[in-house]
Formats: structure tokens, sequence, C-alpha cells
């Protein structure tokens, strides 16, 4: 398990992530919620090693991060990153760099990693572009490609940043029941995630960062009762219950006043 105690991390002089204790359970989704520039994605980064903690550490099932390796890492946990590049590249062979961490010198894929790929490509609904260039794919199925990366890197957890933007309604709800099946099988789940209703559908956990402070860690309904996310969104957040269970609704604050 991924484990943050009293991290604090940022750019340059610049402290982003302030003071936060955090771990990321086995089978558990755990939602990151926050305005822009609350330091989510940072959150991420530094839980991933990618930037150094200025104060704080993390641990890796109780192993310092400073003490591993970026192989270790890799073969621990994978992102999926907001921002990537575009790839002019086969999605098979964009898949296949989920095994980077796994390939020694000299780098050549064996059968087993092959094999991992395509049934990575298979789960996520990408072997129909298989061949073809990801660059060229629609949104929704360049994310499935991305996802079939992640997945053939076989992490205990799995870091995804705002994975439903640029989504359609129906690939939205696919990824999200795709994260909670990976959760179901007993890996670590951590997104970033805009949509309030849907985070508050499908976490285990969310934890509510403002600026750069962990302001709540609990469960959607724990979160809801706090009315932390009213307050620190700025905004009116509703529950109401209806045939098909919960659902939430947001609204600006003025149309109540
Ligand atoms: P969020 O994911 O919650 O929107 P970020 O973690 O991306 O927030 O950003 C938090 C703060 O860190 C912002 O003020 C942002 O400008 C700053 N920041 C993010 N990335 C960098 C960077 N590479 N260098 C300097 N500052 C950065």
């Amino acid at each position: 398990m991924i484990e943050l105690k009293n991290l604090s991390a940022g750019y340059g002089g610049k402290t982003v992530v302030k003071d936060v204790s955090l771990c990321f359970p086995a089978g558990q989704v755990t939602v990151l919620l926050g305005p822009n520039g609350s330091g989510k994605s940072t959150l991420l980064k530094a839980s991933l090693g990618l930037i150094p903690a200025g104060k704080g550490q993390v641990f890796y099932d109780g192993i310092p991060i400073e003490r591993m390796n970026r192989r270790q890492v890799a073969k621990a946990a994978a992102l999926l990153a907001q921002n990537r590049p575009e790839a002019e590249i086969e999605a098979e062979r964009l898949v296949l760099h989920g095994r980077f961490p796994y390939l020694s010198y000299p780098r050549q894929y064996t059968e087993t990693d092959r094999q991992i790929a395509k049934q990575a490509m298979e789960r996520t609904g990408a072997s129909a572009y298989a061949g073809q260039l990801v660059s060229r794919l629609s949104g929704g199925q360049k994310q499935s490609v991305y996802l079939a990366m992640l997945l053939a890197q076989q992490t205990q957890t799995v870091f995804l940043d705002e994975p439903t933007a640029f989504l359609d309604i129906r690939h939205q709800l696919e990824l999200m029941g795709w994260v909670k099946q990976l959760a179901g099988e007993g890996r670590a789940a951590a997104m970033v995630l805009h949509d309030l209703p849907l985070a508050m559908e499908y976490a285990d956990r969310i934890a509510l960062m403002e600026a750069g402070r962990l302001a709540f860690l609990g469960t959607p309904e724990a979160l809801y009762e706090s009315g932390k996310l009213e307050s620190v969104f700025g905004i009116r957040f509703t529950r109401f219950v209806g045939e098909a269970g919960v659902h939430y609704v947001c609204s600006p604050k003025e149309e109540t006043q």
C-alpha cells in the first residue's frame, strides 16, 4: 500500500501540497476532489516520486520511496497522466510500453509481454485498433489504448488524473466501471475527478483538497453530511433519493439566495 505521511511537495521554492497524510488502500477507489490549483495533480506526482517530497515521506509497503529505483516504483504504481503527447505510434506498440519496467537488457519483449499487452487490449476494448496510429483514434478509442498500457504495467496501485475529461458520458461510465473492477480485484485506485456527482457515486473514499491541504477524507456520505463540498467549491450541493437510488446535484449558490 502507498502511504503519504505529512507530505509537503511543490516546485522550486513553492510548496503546493501541504502536510498531507493519506493512504491508498487495496480494493478501494479513492477519488481526489478539489478546485483547480488545489494540488491534486501535484499530490499524484509526489506519490509516484515524479517530484520529490519537501517534507514528510511517501512509503510503498513501508519502504520510503527514495530508497526505491524508478523500475521498482513503476512495477508498483502506474499513472494515467492528464497531458499525454500525441503518440505517432501504433496502439499495440504503445500498450507494450507498459512492459518497460519488466524488460532487461537488451530491451526485447518476450512472448509473455506480448500476451499481457494483448489481454490488456482485449479487456479495455482496444484490440480493434491494435495496428492503428494512436494519433488518428477518437478520444474514447485513445483512452482505451492508454488504459490498456496502464493495465499492462501490472501494478498494485493505479493513479488516474482526470481520466474522464474529453470522454462522452457512455465512455465516462464505462471508465468508472472499469476502475471499480480493478479495485474489486484487490488493486488500489486513486483518481482525480472534476465531476462531483460521478465521484459521489463511484468513490469508496473521497479526499477533498483545498489550497494544498487535505480538507476532508472519508466516504461520499460522510463528505456530504460534512457540508465541506459546498464550502470548498462555493456551490450548493443537494442530495435527493429517486427511484434508482441516491442522486446529487450541483447548483450555483446564488440561485438559493
Ligand atoms: P490541481 O491538480 O488541483 O488543479 P495542480 O497540482 O496542478 O492543481 O497545481 C497546483 C499549483 O501548482 C498551481 O498553482 C499550479 O500553478 C502549480 N504548478 C503545477 N505544476 C507546476 C509546475 N510544473 N511548475 C510550477 N508550478 C506548478
